[in-house]
């Protein structure tokens, strides 16, 4: 059993409100396998559109170690969102013992080896993102949306 990023396969729980990071390897994928579709970030409370949101100051772990935030382009801390949708993700992947996840490049919440710097200008670190790093803390085998 997998989970994926929902917005992968076209359901429109991206920031903007659309379905701009629809993947059609993911759609396909779909057809054959059994996928859960998460949004960890709805998971969390946050509405749908919303403002861009970035992790600053560091990564998805240190979002979790309580060592920085994650704050949306309006200046607001959503950190409390995120960390409440990781574990609801970590939740429903316990009560399907899933064993991978198919996540979403560079988000804050799903991105793996890459996320945004904090920035809002577009530059990349390396580090995972906030229910991506407590999904692998448990466990959890992540891909990449890229290798699919
Ligand atoms: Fe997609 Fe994850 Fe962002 Fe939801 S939180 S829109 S599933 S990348």
């Amino acid at each position: 059993m997998r989970l994926i990023s929902a917005c992968l396969l076209g359901i429109r729980c991206a920031w903007s409100g659309d379905d701009k990071y629809k993947n059609e390897r993911a759609v396909e994928l779909a057809k054959v396998k059994t996928l859960i579709p998460i949004c960890p970030e709805q998971l969390g409370g946050l509405p749908t559109p919303r403002a861009p949101q970035e992790i600053q100051g560091g990564m998805g772990e240190d979002v979790l170690d309580g060592k920085c935030k994650v704050v949306n382009k309006n200046g607001q801390d959503v950190t409390r969102e995120f960390v409440r949708g990781a574990e609801e993700t970590l939740n429903i992947a316990k009560q399907f013992k899933v064993k991978e996840f198919i996540a979403k490049s560079r988000s804050p919440s799903c991105g793996c080896d890459q996320i945004y710097d904090g920035s809002f200008s577009g530059r990349l670190i390396e580090g995972d993102g906030v229910t991506t790093t407590l999904l692998k803390r448990n466990g959890i085998r992540i891909i990449s949306e890229e290798h699919l």
